[in-house]
């Protein structure tokens, strides 16, 4: 259905979207999930065919987006993150005038207004003008534009952003409607909503894809990590040198804690364990041999938040976490 090829997107020397690849099938929910900044915004732009890229390929339906926009946009409906609404229309008039530049025959328009009108329950609001209407109407005339005459692919940037929490079950239980019968790719930065709606999720940060997964999965993977934290008076290299040796530790990092003299700073360690490890005792055993008293240790589980932080934070982040 859908194919991003070693996608590139750089303006000037910022590399935006750095060599995405990826498919998606028909019938499936899928969500962008990054940080803002991530790129997610002008994968989009791309794969919509309302921005160039630098290099790659984007296949829709068999057609290249980029030599052959007119056929591919057939397939797509597009709701962008800032939706170019013509204020001074009413509802009707700019779904008519949307309709009419999606190349939808004459005689289906009047259909595939009402239908989705209805859809996005903007029947009431028909003729009243988009200035007049609240950021969450507005939204919904954005929305209902881009399922107008119902394309196969339907994407959405950021489509629950500004909206409140009733207005965003509304939209949340939409999308999971047309997703019976279409493709639908959505971007948020908002994890919970990401594990909520989608079927597959792909997590980019700094314009790579660095997971791609169901959300089940993706939450198993992370649930099965276990950690362990230490504070110790050693320094962090002798913390790892002593850890160094010990069974069952897959990572560790450490940070410095205090200020001042280097007697006064204290060091904390959190290491992933492997599965099934209880490493407690041994770390216990392996510091007081080393006569360095433990000031605290205790068992934590990574949560869906940490390993999501985890994926998209930059190297410059890691690099004063210390080396992995
Ligand atoms: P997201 O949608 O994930 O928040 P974007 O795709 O909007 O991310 O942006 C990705 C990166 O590209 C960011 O670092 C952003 O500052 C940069 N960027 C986006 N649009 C432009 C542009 N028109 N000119 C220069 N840099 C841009
Ligand atoms: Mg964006």
């Amino acid at each position: 259905m859908i194919e991003v090829k070693q996608l590139v997107k750089k303006y000037g020397d910022h590399l935006a979207v750095d060599h995405l690849d990826f498919q998606m099938e028909a019938g499936k929910i899928y969500g962008f999930l990054g940080p803002n900044g991530a790129g997610k915004s002008t994968t989009m732009n791309i794969m919509t065919g309302y921005l160039g890229a630098t290099s790659g390929e984007v296949i829709v339906d068999g057609h290249d987006i980029l030599k052959e926009p007119e056929e591919a946009k057939k397939h797509i409906g597009y709701l962008p993150e800032i939706p170019p609404l013509y204020t001074d229309m009413t509802v009707m008039e700019y779904l008519k005038f949307a309709a009419e530049l999606k190349g939808i025959p004459k005689e289906q328009r009047e259909d595939a207004l009402e239908e989705a009108m209805q859809l996005t329950k903007l029947s009431e609001v028909g003729h009243r003008l988009i200035k007049n209407l609240s950021k969450g109407y507005r939204q919904r005339v954005g929305f209902a534009q881009a399922i107008l005459g119902f394309p196969d692919i339907i994407i959405l940037d950021e489509p629950t952003v500004g909206l409140d929490p009733k207005q965003i079950i509304e939209i949340r239980e939409l999308i999971r409607g047309l997703a019976k019968k279409h493709t639908v790719i959505l971007s948020t930065h908002i994890l919970a909503e990401a594990r909520e709606v989608c079927d597959e999720i792909l997590i980019i940060s700094k314009g790579k894809l660095v997971a791609s997964d169901t959300p089940e999965h993706l939450e198993l993977l992370m649930n099965g990590a276990e950690m362990v934290e230490i504070e110790t008076k050693a320094q962090p290299e002798t913390v790892r040198t002593i850890l160094s040796n010990m069974h069952g530790i897959r990572t560790i990092t450490t940070e410095t804690i205090g200020e001042g003299e280097p007697q006064e700073k204290t060091t904390l360690a959190k290491m992933e364990v492997e599965e099934g490890q209880d490493i407690r005792e041994a770390v216990f055993y392996a510091f007081a041999k080393s006569e360095y008293p433990l000031l605290m240790l205790k068992t934590s589980k990574a949560s869906l938040e940490e390993i999501f932080i985890e994926l998209t934070q930059g190297e410059e982040e890691h690099e004063h976490a210390g080396n992995l």
